[in-house]
C-alpha cells in the first residue's frame, strides 16, 4: 500500500473522529506504544483540573460525601460495560498485582484442602509469576506453581494447558493476552476445561481490556483482574479492576481485610465484617484524582463500541503484518505474534538479533515509539481509538531504515532504563 492509499484508509475509517477526543501533543510523533502507556483523553486532562481545583481545593472533606465515595463503583460499572461484565461484579482497586494477590490467595484458600497447586504458563507477565508464588506461599498447603511451556514462544495449545490441570490443581491463573507475542485464549474454552475438573480460572486481562471485546460472564469466568493504563487510556499507575463473578462473592475472603471492604466501614467497629458484594474486595481508600482520571477513556470505548475497536484493531494489526512482510522479514524480522488475527491481541511483536538497539534508534532517531521486551522482541501496539493507518506506515518505514541504513549500530547493547 503507498503512502496515498494509507491517507486514504485513515479518511475512510469510522473511528477517525475519536482521534480528536485524545491530546495529540506532537502529530510527527508515532505512537504505538498505547499497550504500556494509553495516551491522554483530552476529556481526562480537564475532569483532573477539576477534581483538584473545585472538589479538592474547595469542597474539601465535603467531596467525599458530595461524590467521590460513590465514585470508584460507577466507573467500575462502566468499566464492566467493556469485559461483558455486570456492574455490581467489578471493582476499581489497588494495582493489578494487588488485586492478582488478593484473588489469588482467596481462590486458593476457598479450594478443596486436597487441591494446592496453581497451574499457569510461561507466556505470563513475570510479576504475575511473583504474585502467583507468593499467594501459593502464603495459602501453607505446600502448593506448586506449574507452568506449562509454550513450544514456540508464541502461543500455548489448548490441548497442553489441559493435561497440566489436575485432582491436585486449586486453581488456574493465565493471561488473556500475552503480553510479548500477543496471543490471545480461548476464554470460554479454557474456563471449560477448567470447570470439567472442578478448577477455578483467574484471568489477567491487562493486555485485552478495551482491546478486544472479553465476555466475562458469556464465556463462564469465575475471576479476573486487569490494567486500566494501557488500552483503557486512564494514566499512569491508574486503579486495576477485579471481577468476581456474582454467585461466587460470598463464597471467597478477601485476604487483606481493610475499611473499605468492612459492610459498614464508619461504623468504626473493632470487628470485622465483610461487605456484601464485590466491595468485599476493595481494602482502603480509593485514590480520587486516578480513579476520576480513567473514566473518559473508558467512556471514549463504550461510545466507540468494542466490536468496532476490535474490526479497525485486527485491520490494523494485519496491515503491520503486511508490511513486515513485504519489506521487514526480507532484512531479518521474525513476526513473534499469532498469524491468525482471532488469536492474536492488538500488538505485534516483531523480533530481530539487534531488537534492543533497533528500539532505540526508532525512539532517538526516527521518533516512533514501540518498546522492547527481552530477549529480541519489539511490540507495536495498536489503539484504534487513536492510533493511524499512516502512523503503521510509518513505524515499518523506519523498521527498514534503520536496518538498512544501519542507524542503529551508534548504540550499545547495554539496556538502559524503562524500555
Ligand atoms: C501491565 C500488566 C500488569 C501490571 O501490573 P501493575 O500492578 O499495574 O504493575 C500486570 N499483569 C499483566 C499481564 C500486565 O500486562
Amino acid at each position: 500500500m503507498t503512502r496515498d492509499e494509507t491517507r486514504a484508509r485513515d479518511a475512510a475509517d469510522p473511528l477517525a473522529e475519536f482521534r480528536k477526543g485524545f491530546v495529540i501533543a506532537d502529530p510527527e510523533l508515532t505512537y504505538l506504544d498505547g499497550n504500556s502507556l494509553g495516551r491522554l483523553p483530552a476529556a481526562a486532562s480537564l475532569r483532573v483540573r477539576e477534581v483538584v481545583d473545585a472538589e479538592w481545593g474547595e469542597g474539601l472533606i465535603s467531596s467525599w460525601n458530595a461524590g467521590w465515595m460513590d465514585l470508584p463503583a460507577r466507573i467500575a460499572g462502566k468499566t464492566a460495560g467493556l469485559l461483558g461484565a455486570a456492574p455490581e461484579e467489578v471493582a476499581l482497586a489497588d494495582s493489578t498485582s494487588v488485586n492478582l494477590f488478593k484473588l489469588a490467595l482467596a481462590a486458593l484458600r476457598a479450594a478443596p484442602p486436597d487441591r494446592a497447586d496453581l497451574v499457569t504458563d510461561d507466556l505470563n507477565f513475570p510479576s504475575d509469576h511473583y504474585i502467583l508464588r507468593s499467594a501459593l506461599d502464603l495459602a501453607g498447603r505446600g502448593g506448586e506453581l506449574k507452568t506449562v511451556r509454550s513450544p514456540d514462544g508464541i502461543s500455548v495449545p489448548i490441548e497442553t494447558l489441559a493435561a497440566a490441570i489436575d485432582a491436585r490443581t486449586a486453581l488456574v491463573s493465565l493471561s488473556h493476552t500475552a503480553f510479548k507475542s500477543a496471543y490471545v485464549y480461548d476464554m470460554a474454552a479454557v474456563n471449560e476445561i477448567a470447570h470439567r475438573r472442578a478448577v477455578k480460572v483467574l484471568w489477567d486481562l491487562s493486555h485485552s481490556a478495551g482491546a478486544l471485546p472479553v465476555d466475562l460472564d458469556g464465556s463462564g469466568a469465575d475471576l479476573a483482574v486487569g490494567c486500566t493504563y494501557k488500552y483503557l487510556n486512564g494514566g499512569p499507575g491508574a486503579p486495576a479492576f477485579l471481577y468476581v463473578r456474582s454467585e461466587l462473592q460470598e463464597q471467597f475472603e478477601n485476604p487483606i481485610r481493610g475499611w473499605f471492604g468492612h459492610a459498614d466501614p464508619f461504623a468504626f467497629d473493632l470487628g470485622y465484617q465483610p461487605g456484601a458484594g464485590i466491595g468485599r474486595f476493595l481494602t482502603g481508600t480509593p485514590p480520587i484524582l486516578s480513579v476520576a482520571a480513567i473514566e473518559p477513556g473508558v467512556d471514549l470505548l463504550l461510545e466507540a463500541g468494542m466490536d468496532r475497536v476490535r474490526e479497525k484493531s485486527v485491520a490494523q494489526t494485519e496491515y503491520l503484518i503486511r508490511l513486515w512482510q513485504q519489506d521487514l522479514q526480507p532484512l531479518g524480522f521474525r513476526l513473534n505474534s499469532p498469524r491468525e488475527a482471532e488469536r492474536r491481541g492488538s500488538h505485534v511483536s516483531l523480533a530481530h538479533p539487534e531488537g534492543y538497539r533497533i528500539n532505540r534508534a526508532l525512539i532517538e532517531q526516527l521518533r516512533v515509539i514501540p518498546d522492547f521486551r527481552l530477549p529480541d522482541n519489539i511490540r507495536f501496539g495498536v489503539c484504534p481509538l487513536y492510533t493511524t493507518f499512516e502512523e503503521i506506515h510509518r513505524a515499518a518505514e523506519a523498521c527498514r531504515r534503520v536496518v538498512t541504513e544501519r542507524l542503529y549500530e551508534r548504540y550499545s547493547p547495554e539496556r538502559q532504563g524503562v524500555t
